[in-house]
């Protein structure tokens, strides 16, 4: 049953007076369920509780940990029909693309298993002592990753599950060693609070401490604040706009304590047209782009919102066929009525600027949120001109630029923010020609594809899902995939202590069996 109440550990409150409901965007109407905004005292209560929980967390041994996640996983499932109902009410995403999601978010929580019981992610390094050393004795190093404390997790709108209360950030987080609270997405609160309920759950039946895990309702934005600003909350995942992730990043190193906020934020994900590919295959890759533009509504941050070439009768075709496609195109819901008037507004300013030509925009009347997939073209000069021109439309919008040359190509890529992604489509013969492009697309892009579409992001240990701002706050991490427990976790170096008072993973004699590096030499011996 949703009770719409904060979840302090097991604890259910509600404290304050503010209430709020959720959006069922397909119907526009409100939906039953009434939410209870969290209080200062009850944010408090959640991070106490938390600093109290990872002092026994912390020392849970990475198996504990595993079995922790993979009940999480179980729990999740077995909500059923329900939950995928609470997601498809909440979010006007189809119930294919729910099953889809939920299954993303069971892998992930099981792939974070997996990384424990292998053990090898601590980084154990030893560099052994050697007395003999001259002109000074060597002494005996060796370090590893910890847990560094309460995280404090922001749901994201576009991934009720994968990038909400038991996403990546969640799933991450707990895996380090990090008792989490979540700051529930308003415009998906009951999807939310079920899923919370699987965590505290699975938390209860494999004997995790009380407030390992916590989910606080929040329809304003103080109770983010009050998290950020938490003594005991020393990190920070947020999924979301460029002005909330910096409002929150700015929040963290205004503390007395200034703690890292991985923020993951706005991506157009430039697309690189070359001209032999699209003599070969452009209509092919017109229809493949189509279709990812309009992907879950192009309310993905991987979603290709900038296309680029070099002006010819074979761009110009691409364009053509582009826009056919997407006509083509059925309009979809959109997340919530905010998200889909936000996207009226950016894309209507890309219509109404003076440079743009529109290629393809649906007039036709749909639901009321339902996002109309649109394209429209610029020269590569305008685009250098007008910075306005470079800003994310979030939802099914594209825009393609035509360049005079390979070298204004190149000045474009070089003017663009950081990304999450780009992409080259190319032919193998032509690439050579065209190393100073994809030099500025790797700049600019934490992931860079050939010969394909961005949207679908990998969950795997290569996988980097960052990039340079503002596609993230710290490029060096990444928020899919394995790696995103690096966010989570300290070095510590341990220097001359007694054999039986280390860490197993960094014992002589290996009692966990996991990769190391001794001496710089990786070896299991
Ligand atoms: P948002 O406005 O960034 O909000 C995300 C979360 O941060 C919400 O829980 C929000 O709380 C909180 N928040 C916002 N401003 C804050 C502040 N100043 N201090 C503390 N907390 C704050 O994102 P959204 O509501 O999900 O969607 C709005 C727009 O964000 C979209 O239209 C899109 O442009 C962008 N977005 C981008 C991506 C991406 O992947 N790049 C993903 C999702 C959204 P409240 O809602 O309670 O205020």
């Amino acid at each position: 049953m949703i009770t719409g109440k904060n979840y302090i550990g097991s604890k259910i409150s509600a404290e304050g007076n503010v209430k709020y409901t959720t959006t069922n965007p397909k119907l526009n109407t409100e939906n039953e369920w009434i939410f209870t905004e969290a209080s200062e005292a009850e944010v408090d209560a959640a991070a106490t509780l938390a600093a109290e929980a990872f002092e026994v967390y912390k020392n849970k041994t990475d198996a504990e940990r595993a079995l922790f996640l993979r009940q999480i996983a179980i729990e999740i499932e077995d909500l059923g029909q329900q939950l995928i109902n609470a997601y498809t009410t909440e979010s006007g995403l189809p119930e294919g693309r729910a099953m889809g999601e939920r299954g993303r978010t069971i892998g992930q929580l099981n792939a974070f298993a997996s990384l424990l019981e292998q053990g090898d992610w601590v980084q154990a390094t030893l560099d052994l002592a050697d007395p003999n050393r001259t002109p000074a004795p060597k002494p005996d190093l060796r370090k590893m990753q910890i847990a560094m404390g309460p995280v404090a997790v922001f749901g994201a709108s576009n991934f009720p599950f994968a990038f909400s209360t038991a996403g990546g950030d969640t799933a991450s987080a707990l895996a380090a060693g990090c008792p989490v609270i979540v700051k529930s997405h308003p415009m998906h609160a009951a999807t939310g609070e079920l899923v919370a309920l699987a965590i505290i759950k699975a938390a209860q039946k494999t004997g995790m401490p009380e407030g390992v895990f916590s989910n606080l309702n929040s329809k304003g934005i103080t109770v983010g604040e009050q998290l950020v600003k938490h003594a005991a909350i020393k990190g920070v995942g947020f999924t979301g706009s460029i002005k909330a992730g910096k409002a929150l990043c700015k929040i963290a190193a205004n503390r007395e304590e200034p703690i890292p906020v991985y923020a993951e934020m706005g991506s157009i994900n430039p697309v690189v047209l070359l001209p032999e590919a699209l003599k070969a295959s452009g209509e092919s890759w017109a229809q493949k782009y189509a279709a990812s533009i309009n992907m879950g509504a192009g309310q993905f941050c991987t979603n290709p919102g900038l296309i680029l070439g070099i002006a010819s009768t074979e761009l110009d075709n691409f364009g053509k066929h582009l826009a056919s496609g997407i006509d083509e195109q059925a309009a979809s819901c959109m997340l919530h009525p905010n998200i889909h008037s936000a996207y009226e507004t950016s894309k209507q300013k890309m219509l109404d600027a003076p440079e743009t030509e529109v290629l393809a925009v649906k007039l036709a009347t749909y639901g009321a949120n339902d996002g109309k997939p649109t394209l429209v073209k610029v020269s590569g000069e305008a685009f250098l001109e007008n910075k306005d021109l470079h800003t994310e439309v979030f939802g099914p919008f594209s825009m393609l630029v035509a360049c005079d040359s390979q070298t204004q190509l190149v000045e474009v890529l070089n003017q663009l923010e950081g990304q999450l992604t780009g992409s080259l489509i190319g032919d193998s013969s032509e690439v050579t020609k065209y190393s100073k492009v994809i030099d500025a697309l790797r700049s600019r892009v934490g992931r860079i594809l050939f010969n394909g579409v961005p949207t679908g992001v990998e969950v795997c240990s290569a996988m980097h899902h960052g990039g340079p701002f503002p596609a993230s706050s710290d490029s060096k991490f990444t928020s899919v995939g394995n790696d995103a427990i690096y966010r989570w976790v300290r070095p510590v170096s341990y220097q001359d202590w007694p054999q039986e008072i280390l860490p197993a993973a960094l014992q002589d004699d290996n009692p966990l069996g996991i990769l190391r590096k001794v001496n710089g030499v990786y070896t299991k011996a």
